[in-house]
């Protein structure tokens, strides 16, 4: 039996970033079931930071957030996490009070944002359907950021290591007893006193497990497909470009684009696959808003974006159950939240301060308290 101060169940960005943390207070050993970190949601998002997604709380939690992207903290990674790349939502004239609402909320976390119209559009992105039947006005925000999800993951594995942590990959957590013992899949035990459960798509089962009653986690499948630039372009320049309408979006990496239908199809905690039907759609949209045509698909994946019922993403201990520490619900938003979610685990868990300055940004410890959506509450306002 391996005894640690804090077992952290999940080695995907939620559960390394808490486990850096958390190292700070003691033994930290993270089970993760698969070969690597980050195999499934964390290695296969898009990486980005910005403000045009979620709500309030996960808007606050971006802003908290930005500054240890923008400023890696000494020696947490060999590379770059983070780099600036610009970032819009455009629409049509009938979708003008959708890109106010948007500007308007967007706003309270930034005033770099700002309207262009169609010719600014086309020249920040040549290949945009502008005009009538096309986008006629966009909103910018030139502060967007590109994460590298890998050099995140590697980081905060190697703060863990830095700290006397330990990272075990290779480890699935089959049983669970109140305590908190666990038993691998090799047969291993492992006991502390507190159990995050970081376990993504899968935290649902491994409350399950312990019999802990589960906060209702719905894993949402998205799809990317890769095309080939148009030959001649930069794309590099290129800003991340969303449709208002949130069907579709498109960004550059490594020369060529990803795109994606922005689907949000209920799933299973699995090891997700792109269907046929979501890559074609995510084909046609490209071509009803660019002037792009997919002649070859050069790559394709899915991967799960798991939600809660009011989308903030989910920190703090259940209270049926003393030691069990939920960190779930991170959406689509996991990456640029990470920082954030970090130091209130290690608030809430570990018995530090609330990190200065996210009260300040609309996050609370209610706002994130998993006892609000078994009270059938939300913590903030409209979700997107
Ligand atoms: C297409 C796509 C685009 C996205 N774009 C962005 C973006 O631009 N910006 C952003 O911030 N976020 C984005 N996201 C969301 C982001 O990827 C997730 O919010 C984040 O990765 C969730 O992290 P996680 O650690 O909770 O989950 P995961 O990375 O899935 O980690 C959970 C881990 O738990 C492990 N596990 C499960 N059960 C067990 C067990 N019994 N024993 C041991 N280990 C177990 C799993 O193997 C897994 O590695 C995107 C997601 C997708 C799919």
């Amino acid at each position: 039996m391996t005894r640690a101060d804090f077992l952290v169940v999940g080695g995907g960005i939620a559960g390394l970033s808490a486990a850096a943390s958390l190292v700070r207070h003691g033994k930290v050993i993270v089970l993760e079931a698969e070969d690597a970190p980050g195999y499934h949601s964390s290695g296969r998002s898009v990486s980005f930071s910005h403000y045009g997604i979620g709500n309030a709380a996960v808007r606050g939690m971006t802003a908290w957030s930005r500054p240890f992207f923008e400023r890696q903290p000494e020696g947490f990674s060999d590379a770059p996490v983070s780099r600036p790349m610009q970032t819009l939502y455009m629409g049509d004239l009938d979708e003008l009070p959708a890109l106010q609402a948007l500007y308007g909320e967007m706003s309270r976390f930034t005033d770099a944002v700002e309207w262009i119209d169609a010719e600014r559009l086309r020249a920040l992105c040549p290949a945009v359907r502008t005009g009538p039947g096309g986008a006629e006005r966009a909103i910018l925000d030139p502060t967007g950021i590109k994460l590298d999800a890998d050099a995140l993951l590697q980081g905060y594995a190697r703060a863990l290591k830095a700290g006397g942590g330990e990272l075990l990959t290779r480890r699935r957590v089959e049983h669970v007893e109140p305590g908190w013992t666990v038993r691998t899949d090799t047969g291993e035990r492992f006991t502390a006193p507190v159990l995050v459960n970081a376990a993504g798509a899968w935290a649902d089962r491994v409350a399950a497990m312990a019999g802990v009653a589960p906060l209702g986690l719905q894993p949402k499948r998205r799809t990317i497909i890769v095309v080939d630039p148009p030959a001649g372009a930069h794309v590099e320049e290129w800003p991340f470009v969303h449709a208002i309408a949130g069907d579709f979006y498109m960004l550059p990496e490594a020369g060529q684009l990803l795109v994606s239908p922005a689907d949000e199809v209920d799933d299973e905690p699995s090891d997700a696959a792109p269907e046929d039907y979501d890559v074609a759609l995510a084909a046609d949209r490209l071509e009803r808003y660019t002037t792009l045509s997919v002649r070859r698909i050069a790559h394709r994946w899915a991967g799960l974006r798991s939600f809660v019922a009011d989308r903030t993403p989910t920190a703090g201990f259940d209270d049926a159950a003393p030691g069990f520490f939920w960190l779930v619900g991170q959406g689509g938003y996991g990456l640029q939240t990470a920082p954030a979610m970090a130091a209130i685990v290690e608030a809430l868990a570990a018995g530090g301060a609330w990190p200065e300055g996210l009260a300040a940004l609309g996050v609370t410890a209610g706002t994130v308290d998993p006892e609000r959506l078994r009270r059938g509450g939300s913590s903030q306002s409209r979700a997107t």
